[in-house]
């Protein structure tokens, strides 16, 4: 998400007349879109911000703004720790960023340079009047993520169709710092799709919080189908598009439609990625995930009784507090069951601000550690056997770019399985596979 937020800025200052810098030591503005789902990934940002700002010319430039979920989650609170930033903006501004740019760049061109303040303790107020911050909501921000780079050669895109969550899960901070749930209308969605398609991009990802969820409370029911399956159904018939993605779908609106639409929509990939973070019904409702292992299991085989090649991945954290051997004996047979072939596995850690950092976090390292081995254990073999089956069959593969070691290009399955290819080219391609790796499959363009 933040990854389509970051491109749909880049190209804001594109469509303004601005051009991409192709290093960060020739720009004249740099603007960090930060992740705060982890606070290792709000530090990260805040020592990167305190780099950048140490090489300020006299001049004040480069201008240094951070946006995206740490600006909304600390706000003003980032100049305590980086006094020279020179704009905050929250998860809905990000839309208002090249007027905040040009009005900082105007002051520094006036000669007025962000004042020398320092890091102030917790006991004095922030200084904020060299700053431009806004954090404010805005109800129309998510119809504003739609625009691209025009970049060429590019095959796949991400496409944002809904902004915030609903949902409260107690471990996550995403609700507070995304807002509330609003959704794109399905004509600018099926637009967007359309002119992607005109470029050359043959797969779309579409992206939500809680993707399936899309259009509750603002968009109707037809006959039964959700939103979310009308508008797979429209972009299916997008000329062009070849392959339809979305992340991240919540059990709980995993309903029967959009089971049935893996056997209609011809361009809707054999893979999903659905987040169980818990085997433990009882771990699950101290979560606030409102569904039940054994429901998250009737959605897996119902998947694979459409179609019986189908990839699920999924998110999972060991060690919530107060899961017990037992609780983690149920991740792991359903782990098992479910056969997840990718996943990615989280040791709990309490995010201030969250419900769950009010408990106890009583679950020693040393176990958390070794759930957490003992899951990408059962990974490993299950992704193994998984891409095992690959071997010796000719699959059509979508090639992205080249891939890091040597000549060899990358591309991706209809289930989303890494491909290294020799031969072939940028687009789709027929590829015979000769070797499985746990992460890769390995062939040449026949
Ligand atoms: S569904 Fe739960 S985990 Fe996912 S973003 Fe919403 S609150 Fe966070």
């Amino acid at each position: 998400m933040n990854e389509r937020d970051s491109e749909n800025i880049a190209a804001l200052f594109v469509n303004a007349g601005h051009s991409l810098s192709d290093t960060e030591a020739s720009a004249d503005v740099i603007v960090l879109n930060t992740c705060s789902v982890r606070e290792a990934a709000e530090q990260k940002a805040l020592g990167k911000a305190g780099h950048l700002c140490a090489r300020k010319g006299a001049d004040g430039f480069p201008i240094v703004g951070i946006t995206g979920c740490m600006a909304q989650n600390l706000g003003a609170e980032i100049l305590r720790r980086v006094p020279e930033v020179d704009f905050i903006l929250g998860t809905r501004k990000s839309a208002d960023i090249v007027s905040h740019v040009e009005a900082v760049a105007k002051r520094r061109a006036e000669g007025q340079r962000a004042a020398k303040v320092k890091r102030r303790s917790k006991r004095y107020p922030v200084d904020t009047s060299h700053a431009d911050i806004d954090i404010s909501d805005d109800e129309f921000s998510h119809n504003a993520v739609k625009h691209h780079l025009d970049i060429s050669g590019r095959v796949c895109a991400y496409v944002s169709i809904m902004q915030g969550c609903a949902m409260n899960c107690s471990y996550c901070i995403v609700p507070q710092v995304r807002g509330p749930e609003r959704s794109r209308p399905i004509e600018d969605i099926v637009d967007e799709v359309k002119l992607l398609a005109e470029r050359g991009v043959k797969e779309v990802t579409l992206l939500g919080q809680v993707v399936n969820a899309y259009g509750r409370g603002s968009i109707p029911y037809e006959n039964g189908v959700s939103p979310f399956v009308r508008l797979l159904r429209r972009i299916n018939d997008v000329e062009g598009i070849s392959r339809i993605r979305f992340v991240s779908p919540h059990p709980s609106y995993f309903r029967q439609d959009l089971i049935n639409a893996y056997g209609e929509l011809e361009k809707l990939c054999e893979y999903v990625h659905l987040p169980l973070q818990s085997g433990s019904d009882r771990i699950l409702k101290a979560m606030n995930r409102p569904y039940r292992a054994d429901k998250f299991m009737r959605i897996a085989d119902s998947l694979r009784a459409v179609k019986p090649n189908m990839s699920i991945s999924t998110d999972i954290i060991v060690g919530y507090p107060g899961e017990t051997d037992e609780d983690f004996e149920m991740t792991k047979s359903l782990f098992e069951r479910a056969g997840f072939d990718m996943a990615y596995i989280f040791k709990y850690s309490p995010r201030p601000g969250t419900k769950s950092a009010q408990l106890a976090d009583d679950v020693a390292e040393e176990v958390k550690e070794s759930r957490n081995q003992a899951l990408l254990e059962l990974l490993a073999k299950q992704s193994q056997a998984y891409n095992d089956r690959f071997v010796g069959k000719t699959v059509e593969v979508l090639v992205e770019d080249a891939a890091k070691r040597g000549e060899a290009l990358k591309g991706f399955t209809r289930e989303h399985r890494k491909v290294v290819l020799t031969g072939g080219k940028v687009g789709f391609c027929n590829v015979h596979i000769e070797r499985a790796t746990v992460t890769t499959l390995e062939g040449r363009a026949v």
